[in-house]
Formats: structure tokens, C-alpha cells, sequence
């Protein structure tokens, strides 16, 4: 697996070049193939963007655990998962830093079931 950091190295190094190219084009009156490279800079900022925050997210949560190991209560983070992020609070990942454990899940399902019989 290739470390995130690499491909936001390699994103924003695509998108200095393709901004490069953007100026160079509109200097030579190519307005068409500008509009393509200036498309293709916004497509590498966000990827390097996205890169970046994944960088900083593995490491905050590679400090929580650490933290965690050394017996420490440290708060969760804040979205205390990706995937819980991405779920609007309805599932959450196996590496949450909150206080949604498997039991709590289950108890939930249960929940649920109850209501709906
Ligand atoms: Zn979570």
C-alpha cells in the first residue's frame, strides 16, 4: 500500500505542472486546451486536498490510540469515526475513538426490532 502522503505529494506536483501549462496555453491564445488543463488543476488540488486530510486524520487517530494505550482517557474525536461521518451517526467504524461500543449496537438492533413488532 502506498503511503497517502506520496499521492498528495504527486497530486500537487501534477497541479503545478498543469497550472504551468494552463498559463502557458492562455499566453498562446489556446483558451480551449487552458479550459482542459485549468480543469485538470482543480481535479489534483482536491485530491491533494483529500490526501491531506486523510494524512492528518490517521495521524490524530494514531495519537488517540496511543494514547489510549499508555491508559489514558482521552476525549474522542470529533467526527469520532469516518464512517459515522459518512453515515450521518448510524454506524460507526471499528477504529471510533467514541463510546459506541458493539454492545451498545446490539442493544439498538434490539431496539428497533421491538418497535417494529
Ligand atoms: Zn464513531
Amino acid at each position: 500500500m502506498t503511503n497517502p502522503r506520496r499521492y498528495q505529494h504527486a497530486a500537487a506536483a501534477g497541479a503545478i505542472v498543469l497550472a504551468a501549462a494552463t498559463i502557458g496555453a492562455l499566453a498562446a491564445g489556446l483558451y480551449v486546451p487552458a479550459c482542459g488543463f485549468a480543469f485538470g488543476v482543480l481535479v489534483l488540488v482536491e485530491a491533494a486536498l483529500r490526501e491531506h486530510r486523510r494524512v492528518n486524520r490517521a495521524q490524530l487517530e494514531c495519537e488517540w490510540a496511543r494514547r489510549r494505550a499508555l491508559g489514558m482517557t482521552p476525549p474522542p474525536l470529533d467526527p469520532c469515526c469516518l464512517l459515522s461521518l459518512h453515515s450521518h451517526g448510524q454506524a460507526h467504524d471499528r477504529k471510533c475513538t467514541g463510546t459506541h461500543s458493539l454492545a451498545q449496537f446490539i442493544d439498538q438492533l434490539e431496539q428497533q426490532q421491538k418497535d417494529s413488532a
